[in-house]
């Protein structure tokens, strides 16, 4: 990136407040047209914002993110993040992931180890004080790295991220330039924008569209892959069906914020399955990790889940099931791949979904027809 970068943002600051009623209206028109069957994630792509937290843009950023239902990965500069704390907050009330962009935004590989070491720890140090983590991933500025500079990384737990594409964004891209650049993304990969170009908030909502046609979605970065992964880090299934994949994720602790205030009809003693929610909710969506698993004696074959979910939720998107409709009864239909849950074996599906306020797990689940247990 070249240094006229920063004297675009200047520039591009005082335009911004009249894009602003654009960019609210390319939003209008995104909600309006719901799909009538939540995308499936065939694969994820990170979207990455560099350069934040700004005053005059973070908010719009995160706003039109939330709009379209996806989360992002943002690489903060330190002293914008010391500067701006309440943008931090906000960054993490919506949900997004909050990582290293150094201190000062310099050219890393110019400087000595020392200095590395202070670009890096003073971002770290402020960043884990406001989000109550320390980042695990950090983007070396220009994307200019070396040995001296992954030795540093390291000691710090980070991983380093470049990109795949690069958005142009930074450069002068047009809206439309930006759209094709997304386009071009594959699953696992990453794209390079940033938190100050206007154009890059106009495309948002056509990127998000032009994903979830391709049946893409906006994943999390994974710090021990480096690659764009399911929101919870689990890996996107493979193309190719496999016979066993009953590898459960890695146990997070079932946190279900409001639980259902009454289940009318309890499912029978010694239910054929049981299926376990994890949510992790932010203000206006969540995702919900689902493990069915087989408790009977049969073997689940061609399976559908059927499930309620909470009044004001609407999935956006899905893993490894087809989801539809995207509200109230809610069927999901098994993915090639894990078609077969034999007995003793469970297998694990997900969803995000927007919501209103109610944020609990879905009621009556049924697999094949036959009632579950919950949990
Ligand atoms: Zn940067």
């Amino acid at each position: 990136m070249p240094e006229t970068r920063r004297f675009m943002r200047a520039t591009l600051a005082a335009i911004l407040v009249v894009v602003g009623s654009f960019a609210a209206a390319a939003i209008a028109i995104t909600v309006a047209a719901t799909p009538s069957q939540a995308a499936t994630c065939n694969g994820f792509v990170g979207l990455t914002f560099d350069d934040g937290p700004n005053p005059s843009n973070t908010t719009n950023l995160l706003n039109t993110l939330r709009a379209n239902g996806v989360r992002a990965t943002l690489f903060n500069i330190g002293q914008n993040a010391q500067q701006n704390p309440s943008l931090v907050q906000a960054e993490k009330a919506a949900n997004m992931w909050i990582n290293n962009h150094s201190w000062t935004h310099p050219h890393m590989t110019t400087l000595t180890q020392a200095q590395m070491t202070s670009e890096i720890s003073q971002t770290q140090q402020v960043l884990q004080q406001q989000i109550g983590s320390a980042p695990k991933l950090f983007r070396p500025p220009f994307g200019e790295t070396n040995a001296t500079l992954k030795a540093v990384e390291a000691q710090f737990g980070l991983t380093e991220i470049i990109w795949d594409i690069d958005s142009q964004d930074w450069n002068g891209a047009s809206t439309a330039q930006i759209v094709a650049a997304a386009g071009r993304l594959t699953a696992g990969q990453i794209i390079l924008m940033h938190d100050f170009p206007p154009n890059t908030i106009a495309a948002i909502p056509q990127i998000v569209a032009g994903l979830n046609s391709r049946n893409l979605c906006a994943g999390m970065i994974s710090p021990t892959t480096g690659r764009a992964v399911a929101p919870d880090g689990a890996t996107p299934p493979p193309p190719t069906p496999t016979p066993t994949r009953t590898t459960p994720n890695p146990t997070p602790t079932p946190t279900i914020p409001n639980p259902p205030p009454t289940t009318t009809s309890p499912p029978p003693a010694g239910a054929a399955c049981r299926v376990t929610s994890v949510i992790s909710a932010w203000n206006t969506g969540l995702t919900n990790n689902m493990t069915i698993a087989n408790t009977g004696t049969g073997t689940f074959s061609n399976w559908t889940l059927t499930f309620t979910l909470a009044t004001g939720q609407t999935i956006t998107s899905g893993w490894n099931a087809t989801y539809s409709p995207p509200s109230g009864q809610v069927t999901a239909t098994n993915a090639g791949y894990n078609a077969t849950i034999a007995p003793g074996a469970s297998t694990s599906i997900g969803y995000q979904a927007n919501h209103t306020g109610n944020t609990s797990a879905p009621t009556t689940v049924s697999l094949n027809g036959t009632r579950c247990a919950t949990a």
